[in-house]
């Protein structure tokens, strides 16, 4: 896609005719939305339209620090009840990410029940759109897994309230910040650890090496770290072992190597009963959302002396990047490396205050996020601004 052109078309589009669009589209669609009571959470709404053949939930879990932002994730969900669990899971997973990282928004995110590859259609996203648009800016939707920038773009159509659009302010891949953070990451566990923040010489084990992990490949090449990787797609791994002289290992053998710091940068749930004991490493540093298979999951690492960092806070440099869209300023990459660095004085705070309360590094995360909310800490006090209506 030309992102020249887009942000052409996007910028052409007039906002009565932005307007008229999803007039149109409300009067023309079979869109319904249904309020469903979930306790512990602000909204949340099933979405159907039997025209676009849409099947979706919205769930809004906090908007005590700014409106809830999160993105759009497309599966084929066995069940409703399985979709339910998902975007409740994942909607107060972003409120904390978004509490620790300090942007100034809540936790939401949205799920559609479809094969991405099969099922997805412009008209689809469009209803999504208008769906989004019915919650009036309580949630702002982004790119995840199984959407991509052209569904946002379809989303566009029918609401403002959706960023990752590619246009002049837009942030583009959040891999690198994302990548960025968790190098942070590593080195405040290293620091943790040792008692210094070099990486020269330490061996780190990688476990997927995608849109994150093949930024963080080379800046850890770069500091000075012994590479071990490891990748189910075997050309990808030889390739970046070239160029890294990194050790590959087996994806079987990954979590279990012997190293100084693990970096798990593929799927979640891989801190659990069954790799607990194996781990050989002396800090678990990564980029996967929802490493703990359960929170009990972090208090059996303390217990075993890994220190971990906890993924939503390492892992919020691309959250950090995408919402600098919505800032008065407009998108400017150096203000979100800026925060992104910073997350290393987080992490080094968490261990700091878990050692001292004798807790483990992912209860310490929760209660601070927990603390941030309880008193307004990092609330947003200037809307956000939605730059892709701007001409
Ligand atoms: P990705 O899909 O681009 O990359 C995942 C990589 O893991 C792929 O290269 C895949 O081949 C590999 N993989 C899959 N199964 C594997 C296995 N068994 N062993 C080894 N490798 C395996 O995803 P990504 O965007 O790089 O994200 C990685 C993780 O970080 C995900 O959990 C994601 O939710 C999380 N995350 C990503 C971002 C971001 O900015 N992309 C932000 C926050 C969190």
């Amino acid at each position: 896609m030309n992102p020249q052109l887009l942000e052409k078309e996007i910028t052409q589009d007039s906002k009565q005719r932005l307007a008229a669009l999803a007039e149109e589209g409300r009067k023309a669609s079979t869109l319904q939305l249904e309020q469903l009571s979930i306790k512990g959470y602000e909204q949340v709404v099933k979405v159907t339209d039997k025209k676009a053949q849409l099947t979706a939930i919205i769930a809004i879990h906090d908007t005590t620090l700014g409106p809830a932002l999160g993105g759009v994730r497309i599966r084929p969900y066995a069940s409703f009840n399985d979709a339910l669990e998902d975007v409740l899971r994942l909607s107060k997973g972003m409120t904390y990410k978004s509490a620790i990282a300090e942007v100034g928004f809540g936790g939401g995110k949205s799920v559609i029940i479809a094969d991405p590859k099969t099922q997805k259609t412009p008209e689809m996203m469009f209803a999504m759109g208008n769906a989004i648009e019915r919650l009036g800016g309580n949630y702002i939707a982004a790119e995840d897994v199984g959407s991509t920038m052209e569904d946002c773009k379809n989303i566009r159509r029918a609401t403002k309230y959706v960023v990752g659009l590619s246009q002049a302010k837009s942030s583009g891949d959040p891999g690198p910040f994302t990548a960025w953070g968790v190098f942070r990451g590593i080195q405040s566990a290293a620091k943790k650890l040792f008692g210094s923040d070099s990486l020269e010489g330490r061996t780190v084990a990688l476990q997927g090496l995608g849109c994150v992990g093949a930024y963080l490949v080379d800046y850890l090449f770069w500091a000075g770290a012994r590479l071990i990787i490891a990748d189910i797609d075997e050309a990808k791994v030889q390739k970046i072992a070239k160029r890294t002289d990194a050790k590959i290992v087996s994806p079987d053998q990954i979590l279990s190597v012997e190293c100084d710091i693990l970096s798990p940068c593929a799927f979640g749930g891989v801190i659990n009963d069954q790799t607990i004991p194996q781990f050989r490493c002396k800090a678990i540093a990564g980029a996967a959302n929802n490493q703990l298979l359960r929170d009990s999951h972090g208090v059996a690492l303390k217990e075993r002396g890994i220190l971990y960092a906890p993924d939503f806070v390492i892992n919020g440099g691309g959250l950090l990047n995408v919402s600098a869209e919505l800032e008065e300023m407009g998108y400017n990459p150096t203000f979100s490396r800026n925060k992104t660095h910073r997350i290393y004085d987080c992490l080094s705070a968490i261990y700091d205050i878990a050692e001292k309360n004798n807790d483990s590094t992912h209860a310490a995360a929760i209660a601070l996020g927990d603390y941030r909310i309880k008193y307004g800490i990092g609330k947003r006090l200037i809307s956000p601004t939605f730059h892709s209506i701007i001409e």
